[in-house]
């Protein structure tokens, strides 16, 4: 237990000052237990008080963010972020819903809310040197298995399931049996879109998110697509090479791989080399999602538009327009892209000419 302090002291030494500031029992917990164990120590820290974790924030400096509702507060103590809470014990009204949040006594409490044993350890920073381990997360850790705590944790919170996959997919964890069982007759139904939303997120933006989200799939908890593993390698390979990382967020656009939608991608995907002009026209209003999974299905001509067609411009604008006598209204937009279009097929060359272009085709409205 000496080694994990030491370790948690060289991982951690604005903990220092965290010790100094308590009046009241605060303990590390969470993630960042799980991963000082597992040899990982993480730049961010969860600390519970056994008391008022609002007025240890204030000792500290101040808190930049704080929820009243749960009691919590963030600080910044010697450039590393912490995050504080007042114990607290939480209860399920319905399956799926919001939690409603009670103070707690003790840490061991609190960690009866957690999702797995893994993440249901706490280490005193204060006091005696010791690992606050009711649910034997330690034993679990080194068996690699994720384990709930009560029969009824998947009821409870089914986002635990999301965070099951997670946790497998980034440390290659197992389910442990009745764990498995219970977690295969997760409904994700019952929470809101948000929640679900956020926790699949969550996954998809680990490096090791397509992986989860087929382990998610496997369990049956999530139905993939038609076609969906396929689908998300393809966008992981493509977010790799440029462009495309700029424009989408890995985490939508696996998520959207997985689990659709599928409408607008499947238009984009069935066009055989369009001409620039309809191309831009298609792909300018689309979801940069829509586009990369088009382009997972085989749409290769969006290379051409996200390298060429979409960076060309024209010399003149509305201005030009209205100044040559065009009334303001939809035919300057249709002059304009008329114009674009010849420009974008090698038409029309120079400013002259993309007014002349323009001209003709407003004047024909
Ligand atoms: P990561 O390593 O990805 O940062 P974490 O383990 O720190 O993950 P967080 O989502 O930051 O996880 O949550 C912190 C802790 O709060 C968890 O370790 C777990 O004990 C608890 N927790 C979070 N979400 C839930 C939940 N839905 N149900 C029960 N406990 C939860």
């Amino acid at each position: 237990m000496e080694d994990l302090w030491a370790e948690l002291r060289d991982a951690h030494p604005e903990l220092a000052a965290v010790r100094e500031a308590a009046q009241e029992p605060v303990y590390l917990v969470g993630g960042a237990v799980r991963d000082l164990l597992l040899g990982q120590p993480r730049a961010d820290v969860d600390l519970v008080v056994e008391g008022d974790a609002a007025g240890l924030a204030a000792r500290l400096g101040g808190a930049e963010l704080e929820h009243e509702r749960f009691g919590t507060a963030k600080v910044t103590v010697a450039g590393h972020e912490i995050d504080l809470a007042s114990a607290r014990t939480e209860s399920y009204p319905e399956p799926g819903a919001l939690p409603v949040v009670t103070p707690a006594e003790s840490v061991e409490d609190d960690l009866a809310r957690r999702d797995f044993t893994i993440n249901a350890m706490a280490i005193p920073l204060t006091g005696e040197a010791r690992l606050i381990d009711p649910y034997g997360g330690r034993d679990d850790l080194r068996h690699g298995l994720l384990r709930i705590l009560h029969p009824g944790s998947f009821e409870d919170d089914p986002t635990r399931a999301i965070r099951a996959a997670r946790y497998a997919a980034r440390h290659g964890f197992t389910l442990e049996p009745e764990t498995d069982t219970l977690l295969r007759r997760a409904d994700l139904a019952t929470v809101s879109a948000d929640r679900r939303r956020a926790e699949l997120e969550r996954l998809a933006a680990e490096p090791t998110g397509r992986v989860g989200l087929g382990l998610l799939a496997g369990w049956g908890v999530i139905d993939l697509r038609a076609g969906g593993v396929e689908l998300m390698r393809s966008v992981e390979d493509l977010l790799k090479a440029p462009h495309w990382a700029e424009l989408v967020a890995r985490e939508q656009a696996l998520i959207a791989a997985a689990l659709g939608p599928q409408g607008a991608e499947e238009v984009l995907a069935s066009m055989w080399a369009p001409r620039p002009g309809e191309g831009v026209e298609l792909a300018e209003r689309r979801d940069p999602v829509e586009l990369i999974l088009a382009r997972a299905m085989g749409a290769s001509w969006l290379d051409q538009y996200l390298t060429t067609w979409r960076n060309i411009e024209l010399e003149i604008d509305g201005d030009d327009l209205i100044a040559a006598g065009v009334e303001q209204g939809p035919a300057i937009g249709h002059g304009l892209r008329a114009a674009r279009n010849k420009k974008l097929e090698g038409e029309v060359r120079g400013r002259d000419e993309e007014l002349a272009a323009a001209l003709a085709a407003a004047l024909r409205d």
